[in-house]
């Protein structure tokens, strides 16, 4: 799943370093340089995490995450900043953010901070179910293995779906066959065999290893 990370920096080296290492580890980026600039692009292009510095031109960091939390937005907030005081974090804390990294930092720390942020808000989003590196957004109906989006078909959706929301159980093919294709279904219930082939084939184009599993007589289950 590739996420969309806006970094809000007035310092342009640095904006532009924590720019490439972010697109280096696969995320979508975005920069602003000033406050106005970051808080209109927060609200407009919806980013899956803000990197926040704290004393910009204009609007401060602080400022832009108690006006985007005013107005309901939970976006992940990572405050970056030079004042390392505790009276100030916990400022930075009160106005919404969700953590901060105190300048100078390794890129190693705010890199980690991130996936750990983005990892959290996506075990909380009931449309995203994941099992290993596989992960199926129910809204976008997006499909990735790691950073490689799969073009599913519908049917083929449907059926990874169902797997995907009974991991590691076994599936009998009378399961399969009604939830995915309807009670009412009249072909040949090979149909199961020829998707689950299917799946496969796109789902191991890269050579990863193989998720869904076949329980010889019974159906299939998905399983490491
Ligand atoms: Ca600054």
């Amino acid at each position: 799943m590739t996420h969309s990370i806006l970094v809000v920096e007035d310092e342009v080296k640095l904006a532009q370093f924590i720019e490439l290492e972010l697109k280096y580890e696969g995320y979508q980026v975005s920069v602003a340089n000033d406050g106005l600039t970051g808080l209109t692009a927060a609200r407009e292009s919806h980013p899956d995490l803000v990197i926040l510095d704290w004393m910009l031109p204009g609007i401060s960091g602080l400022e832009i995450c108690r006006r985007l939390r005013t107005t309901g937005d939970k976006v992940p907030i990572i405050l970056l900043t030079a004042k390392d005081e505790v009276s100030d974090r916990v400022a930075g804390l009160d106005a919404g953010a969700d953590d901060y990294v105190v300048k100078p930092f390794s890129v190693e720390e705010l890199l980690a901070r991130v996936r750990a942020h983005l990892r959290r808000n996506q075990e909380d989003d009931p449309n995203i179910l994941q099992f290993s590196d596989l992960s199926l957004n129910r809204s976008t109906r997006e499909v990735y293995r790691g950073n490689r989006l799969i073009e599913l078909t519908a049917k083929e959706f449907d059926l990874l779906e169902y797997l995907l929301t009974h991991p590691r159980q076994v599936l009998t093919r009378d399961q399969i066959l009604e939830r995915v294709w309807g009670y009412d279904f009249m072909g040949d219930s090979n149909i199961i065999e020829v998707y689950v082939r299917y799946l496969r084939l796109k789902l191991e184009a890269d050579g990863e290893k193989r998720l869904v599993q076949t329980v010889r007589g019974v159906g299939y289950v998905l399983r490491e």
